[in-house]
């Protein structure tokens, strides 16, 4: 099932992993005082809104299935994340994270799933979710992993390896275009 209209016309998309990418990758975070912005990332996200593309977040949370936090942690950080976002008029349209972990030592989160990344789960529900043509998406990722997502839901591809995150982004945005 879907939530938009066949007759939606279809949008380009960037699907940004979130620790490594939006901010630094510190380990587990999940509060907002853990949150130090990746340079240039909440102006790159604002480029993708200003180019017209929807702008994702899919994120590994295995801190979830480890105790560490729970679902309703990461959802209120997210929260907090697009209201940090929206003083600079910049949004993320949909975060969809993976709390799974095959080995986890929460029962409920034990599972080997296809949504927790390098498996295309979350790309793919985002494909199925929102009015995305898949030829016009691209995930950013600063893991193999993310990649390995991208390629099995069948969308692009971008290893971001640190600095600023701007150009990297500008440059995904020009290959998405119609
Ligand atoms: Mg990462």
């Amino acid at each position: 099932m879907t939530r938009f209209q066949s007759s939606t016309p279809l949008r380009g998309a960037v699907i940004f992993d979130r620790d490594g990418v939006l901010n630094q990758d510190v380990g587990y975070a999940y509060r907002p005082d853990q949150i130090v912005w990746t340079p240039g990332a909440r102006d790159a996200v604002k480029a993708v809104n200003d180019a017209g593309l929807l702008a994702f977040v899919a994120t590994n949370q295995s801190g979830v299935a480890r105790g560490l936090y729970t679902e309703a942690d990461v959802a209120a950080l997210h929260g907090w994340m697009n209201g940090e976002l929206a003083k600079g008029g910049a949004r993320i349209d949909a975060f969809v994270y993976s709390p799974y972990l095959p080995d986890a030592p929460i029962e409920a989160y034990r599972r080997d799933s296809d949504c927790r990344k390098p498996g295309p789960g979350m790309i793919r529900a985002l494909l199925a979710d929102w009015p995305v043509d898949p030829a016009r998406a691209c995930m950013i990722g600063d893991r193999e992993t993310d990649l390995a997502a991208a390629r099995a839901a069948g969308v692009r591809g971008v290893l971001f390896t640190g600095g600023d995150l701007r150009p990297v982004v500008a440059q995904v945005i020009d290959s998405l275009r119609a």
